[in-house]
C-alpha cells in the first residue's frame, strides 16, 4: 500500500495505472475510519482493480468551527486498518494542498440541497460537492463508492455525476451498524456511555414507526411523532428534523408508502448523528 500527500505524487501514481488499464474504485473519506468505511473498500476491492482511499477532513463542509476542530483524526489508526484492507493507494492531503488557493467555483444542486440536513448545514453540501469533484478530477475513478448512510449525499454526488456527464459510475453501499443498532460514524466516540445509550433510541425509533407502517399506519405527521417522542425520552436527545421521504426526489410525503426513506438528524449531546431507514 502506498501513501502519498500531494497532488503531484498522486498524478504520478494514478498516471501509472492508466497506462495499465487496471480500472480505478475510489473511496473517499475523512477518516478515523470504522467497519462502515473498510465496507465500502471491500465492495471497491470487489469490483475494481486498483483502489484509492483518500483520507481529507474537508473544512468547507462544515458549518460549525467547533465541529471541525472535535472531528477526530488519527491517521496511522487508519493507515495500519487500510494496510490490513491491502488497497493499493492512500491520499492523505493537508488542507493547504488541496486549497492552496481559495476556490472561487460554486457548485449547488438546490433541489436536492435544500432539503434535510441542508436545511440546517448551510454551505455543507456545497463544499461536499467541490471536494469530490476536486477529488475526482485527481484520482480519475472509473467507481466510487459512498454510503447510504450519508443518503443524501451520495445522491446528490450521484446527480453531480450525471449533469456533468462524468464517466464515473457512483455506487451506493449499505449502511453499516454497530451490533446494538446505532450507525456507525466517526462522530460516535465524542459520545459519552450515557449518551450512547440515548443514541440507541434513534435506530430503536425508526424501527418502531416502520413496524407501525407495516400494521397500517400511513399518516407521516403520526409516524413523525412517534419517532420523535421515543428519541427525545433520552434525555441528551434533541432531534433537529424528522422526514419521510421519496429517496428520488427527498420530497416530503404526507402519506408515507413502501419505499419511502425516514431520515432523522439528533443531537445527543453536543455530537449530531443521521439515520435513516427504508419503509
Ligand atoms: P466520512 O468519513 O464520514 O465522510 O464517510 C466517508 C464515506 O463512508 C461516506 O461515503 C459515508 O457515507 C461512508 N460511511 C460512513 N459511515 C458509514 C456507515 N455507518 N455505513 C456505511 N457507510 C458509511
Amino acid at each position: 500500500m502506498k501513501v502519498v500527500y500531494t497532488k503531484n505524487e498522486l498524478k504520478q501514481e494514478i498516471q501509472k495505472v492508466k497506462k495499465s488499464e487496471k480500472t480505478i474504485g475510489f473511496v473517499p473519506t475523512m477518516g478515523y475510519l470504522h467497519q462502515g468505511h473498510l465496507s465500502l473498500v471491500e465492495i471497491a476491492k470487489k469490483e475494481t482493480d486498483y483502489v484509492v482511499v483518500s483520507i481529507f477532513v474537508n473544512p468547507k463542509q462544515f458549518n460549525s468551527q467547533e465541529d471541525l476542530e472535535k472531528y477526530p483524526r488519527d491517521l496511522q489508526r487508519d493507515l495500519e486498518l487500510l494496510k490490513k484492507e491491502n488497497i493499493d493507494l492512500v491520499f492523505a492531503p493537508s488542507e493547504t494542498e488541496i486549497y492552496s488557493e481559495e476556490p472561487k467555483l460554486m457548485m449547488d444542486i438546490p433541489e436536492l440541497t435544500n432539503k434535510l440536513c441542508g436545511k440546517f448545514r448551510p454551505n455543507h453540501f456545497q463544499g461536499v460537492l467541490l471536494i469530490v469533484n476536486k477529488l475526482f478530477h485527481l484520482v480519475k475513478p472509473d467507481k466510487a463508492y459512498f454510503g447510504k448512510k450519508d443518503y443524501q449525499q451520495y445522491l446528490i454526488i450521484k446527480r453531480m455525476v450525471e449533469d456533468l456527464n462524468m464517466d464515473i459510475s457512483i455506487v451506493g453501499c449499505p449502511l453499516v451498524r454497530e451490533e446494538n443498532g446505532l450507525a456507525m460514524s466517526s462522530r460516535n466516540v465524542r459520545l459519552s456511555d450515557k449518551e450512547k445509550e440515548d443514541a440507541l433510541l434513534i435506530y430503536r425509533s425508526l424501527q418502531i414507526a416502520k413496524q407501525e407502517f407495516l400494521k397500517g399506519e400511513k399518516n407521516s405527521e403520526v409516524l413523525r411523532e412517534i419517532i420523535k417522542d421515543i428519541i427525545e425520552t433520552g434525555k441528551n436527545n434533541k432531534v433537529e428534523y424528522v422526514e419521510i421521504v421519496d429517496p428520488e426526489t427527498l420530497e416530503s410525503q404526507k402519506v408515507a408508502k413502501s419505499k419511502n426513506m425516514i431520515a432523522v438528524a439528533v443531537y445527543t449531546g453536543n455530537v449530531r448523528l443521521i439515520d435513516n431507514i427504508e419503509l
